[in-house]
């Protein structure tokens, strides 16, 4: 492996703000590295600006999925940064920049492997698709994308390069996120009875949503329990109107066991019924996940775990995730494994000062190709 190219390909990316925006930039760089080998190049636009790109290595035989995400959050206060965070900086035996650890790194690895499998010289059994996706922050919605276009469906099996440290994360949890909007008729606070209050049936539904969450007791053995919050609520004007807006959101974290479907028509039941009582409440919901099911019996994860631990000695646990991953909605397009799997510790993600230790990243660049090659052996 080239050390000082792949160093170079992650500090370009690095190098390109994508805080949320302006993926294409990202894409358009990832398309001229590959310019010239027989790969199958296709862009695909969410919004102006905003590209996912997917990367297909080879013709025949198993087709392994890397995932990344191009986009990266904000940058924040400037002045906490050691380093400037759109300047990647070598210090220490590490790489600063933001997105360094949550996911160019990953994505870069994934990068790097492919091009040096593609010079090898060898002949490939399988194949590789890279799915480099738009707008994971801040809801998923180009894997959603790319998901519904038909670019993940034949996939054998899927590794998404998040930071893991090197253990492999085999579930998480689900999102939903929704918002309930009341409305009612504005009066003076003298003659109530001739106005609608819009605040006291969301306060109804409030209280049976969280009752009704609070009672799916089931917990699943890795994620625990379902939890539920009502995070924000807002309504009325002023002190003697009767108020005609009010609306609440709220925040599940769901698990298996409770998938989204249910937990969103338990919602919108209690709603119908309060609407059949009088009230006129609406419920929106703001890019629902769905939960990753536990992978750790799959022949993707323990193949994974095995080549981390015998070809690369390093300890490799299965873990949990506390957060949703662009797997939310690539499990929707059918029935392949898939795992989380990255070379970033993940401990400076969204903060300040982020950083991947360079020997890790080069140690992932040669652990995807592995892997792929271990994959393709396997599935042949
Ligand atoms: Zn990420």
């Amino acid at each position: 492996m080239d050390e000082k190219r792949a160093i170079k390909i992650l500090t370009d990316l690095l190098a390109i703000d994508s805080a949320n925006d302006h993926e294409s930039l990202v894409a358009d760089y990832i398309a001229a590295l590959f310019a010239n080998y027989p790969v199958q190049i296709e862009r695909i636009t969410y919004k102006p600006g905003r590209n996912n790109l997917v990367v297909t290595l080879g013709n025949k035989g198993p087709l392994l999925g890397f995932s990344g995400h191009e986009d990266v959050v904000d940058a924040g206060n400037q002045t906490n940064w050691q380093f400037p965070p759109f300047t990647p900086t070598l210090y220490d035996g590490k790489i600063y920049g933001r997105g360094a650890s949550d996911m160019k790194s990953g994505l870069a690895a994934m990068i790097v492997s492919m091009l040096d499998l593609l010079e090898s010289g060898k002949k490939l059994p399988g194949r590789i698709r890279l799915l480099a996706s738009v707008g994971e922050e801040t809801g998923e919605y180009g894997a959603a994308q790319l998901t519904k276009k038909g670019y993940v469906q034949d996939l054998d099996g899927l590794i998404i390069g998040e930071p893991s440290n090197f253990n492999i994360r085999v579930t998480h949890k689900g999102i939903i996120d929704y918002y309930v909007s009341s409305s009612g008729k504005c009066v003076h606070s003298s003659i109530p009875q001739e106005g609608k209050n819009a605040i006291m049936p969301l306060i109804q539904f409030a209280q049976q949503a969280q009752s009704l969450m609070d009672s799916h007791q089931e917990k699943d053995p890795i994620l625990g329990s379902l939890t539920h919050v009502i995070s924000q609520i807002q309504g009325g004007n002023q002190i003697n109107s009767v108020p005609d807006q009010a609306w609440l959101s709220g925040n599940i974290r769901t698990t298996p066991k409770y998938p989204n479907d249910q937990i969103c028509g338990e919602l919108e039941q209690i709603i119908a019924k309060l609407n059949s009582e009088g009230a006129k409440l609406s419920i929106r919901y703001s890019y629902p996940e769905v939960p990753l099911p536990d992978q750790s019996n799959s022949q993707l994860a323990r193949l994974a775990q095995e080549v981390v631990q015998q070809e690369f000695g390093k300890d490799c646990e299965f873990t949990a995730g506390t957060g949703a991953t662009d797997a939310s909605e690539y499990i929707q397009a059918g029935n392949f494994p898939v795992i989380i799997l990255g070379p970033a510790e993940g401990k400076t993600d969204h903060q300040p000062n982020e950083f991947i230790k360079i020997e890790d990243y080069l140690l992932g660049c040669k652990l995807y190709q592995v892997l792929a090659w271990r994959f393709w052996q396997e599935y042949i």
